[in-house]
């Protein structure tokens, strides 16, 4: 059985495609139905966590014509963003590249700035020319462009981080410092849920494949940065005006703030290879353990430890909370979701747990797993990927297909 990607468009505009997510098409598998590429026709893939490696470019009209001659500085909310690489002589507007992880302050940084815009809030744009500053209030919508790309995303089996040392170490991998020797392990990776998880020999999965970068429709561009045939990556890009707030955001580590981001990638089931490559589960799925100081793999576990018989959902009990003086919970969170008054705002918790380990009342809860390698078992206390958040992106895209709102691209290009 043999189909192309214009026999399968041709199914979702007459609304006669099947389309599982890939975690209902992995159930079913598991629930012992018979399925065969005759049988589905896409399978939704989705990935959401932090993801450093992302950055916008912009223009912005700041002042009048003639005002300046060319911003020197620029900044965004108080993050500091790169003016160019077109210098918009004389225009009054600049062109500009903020990094997600650029810093405003110590809670404040790129990946909060896009969501702030996404969500349609004013920010202040502040620009220095020849020692006089010109600021103005606008919105993504003042914008001419916003396109958002990220430098590497959706890594196959990604990391988890623990620290053998004795001393903790201040970590993008930690919220508030890793402890040592062993004591805890943070994790990245959705798992087998992951697109590139889902298509390891990047079969269908290429230059100009359609997806939704942080909800938005987008493009890949090509690989990533330290993307590898073993461990490969993709960067991609979209416009900023379409993404929706929810599935990206800002994050802060003990090393400060850092930047959200969420891929879902439709993969065609053209073949019954391609449909073998998407059964592989977490237990199959290797995850690097390294040390938080090289970053070098010195053993591995699975993803099996992390998503299979854990808590992706946290969740706060007000009847078991002490509504202590201080809140430790409420301290760590990455994300400000949690306030011992009013719970746990879902819109902004990501799932990472780090509230568990430290709420004094076990008011928040949830297991997050163990590492099992070396005879070791090692909990996890920090998740940096939403496998719920990946699979409710999942579940978007296959809603889009479904109502004939997104149709699939053939690749250009192999990613190499
Ligand atoms: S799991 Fe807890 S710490 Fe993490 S984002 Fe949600 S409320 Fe905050
Ligand atoms: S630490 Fe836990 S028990 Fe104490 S106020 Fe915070 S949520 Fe409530």
């Amino acid at each position: 059985m043999t189909k192309t990607i214009d026999d399968i468009n041709k199914k979702i505009a007459q609304g006669t495609a099947v389309v599982f997510t890939a975690a209902e098409f992995k159930r079913r598998i598991a629930d012992g139905e018979m399925i065969t590429a005759a049988d589905v026709d896409v399978v939704t893939t989705g990935t959401f966590g932090v993801m450093s490696g992302t950055f916008a470019v912009m223009h912005i009209l700041v002042a009048p014509p003639g005002s300046f001659r060319q911003a020197e500085n620029v900044w965004l909310n108080g993050v500091p963003a790169i003016p160019g690489p077109c210098p918009n002589e004389g225009l009054g507007s600049v062109d500009l590249i903020v990094y997600g992880t650029s810093q405003a302050g110590r809670t404040y940084g790129g990946g909060h700035l896009f969501r702030d815009l996404v969500e349609g809030k004013e920010v202040n744009v502040e620009v220095e020319s020849a020692g006089k500053r010109f600021s103005r209030m606008v919105t993504l919508a003042d914008m001419g462009l916003a396109r958002l790309m990220t430098t590497r995303s959706a890594f196959k089996n990604y990391l988890a981080v623990v620290n053998t040392g004795p001393d903790p170490v201040r970590t993008i991998f930690a919220v508030n410092g890793l402890a040592g020797p062993y004591t805890g392990a943070t994790v990245s990776g959705c798992g087998d849920i992951n697109p590139l998880q889902n298509d390891p020999g990047m079969n269908v999965i290429g230059v100009g494949t359609r997806l939704l970068l942080n909800g938005g429709v987008g493009y890949i561009m090509g690989t990533g940065t330290r993307s590898t045939p073993q461990k490969p990556n993709i960067s991609a890009f979209a416009d900023m005006k379409f993404m929706v707030p929810e599935m990206m955001g800002g994050f802060v580590t003990s090393l400060g703030p850092e930047c959200m981001t969420s891929v879902a990638i439709p993969v065609p089931v053209l073949d019954d290879a391609i449909l073998n490559s998407l059964l592989v589960t977490n237990d199959r799925i290797p995850l690097p353990v390294a040390d938080v100081r090289d970053r070098v793999p010195f053993a591995s576990a699975t993803y099996a430890d992390v998503w299979d018989g854990t808590d992706p959902v946290i969740t706060f009990s007000p009847e078991s909370c002490l509504r202590c003086k201080t809140c430790a919970a409420a301290a760590v969170c990455p994300t400000g979701a949690l306030d011992p008054e009013q719970g746990i705002d879902t819109l902004l918790c990501v799932n990472c747990g780090a509230c568990v380990r430290e709420c004094v009342g076990g008011a928040c809860s949830g297991n997050l797993g163990c590492l099992s390698f070396d005879n070791r078992n090692i909990p996890v206390i920090l998740r940096q990927s939403d496998r719920a958040r990946a699979l409710r992106l999942c579940e978007e895209l296959k809603k889009r297909i479904l109502e004939r709102r997104f149709m699939l691209t053939e690749k250009t290009e192999d990613l190499v």
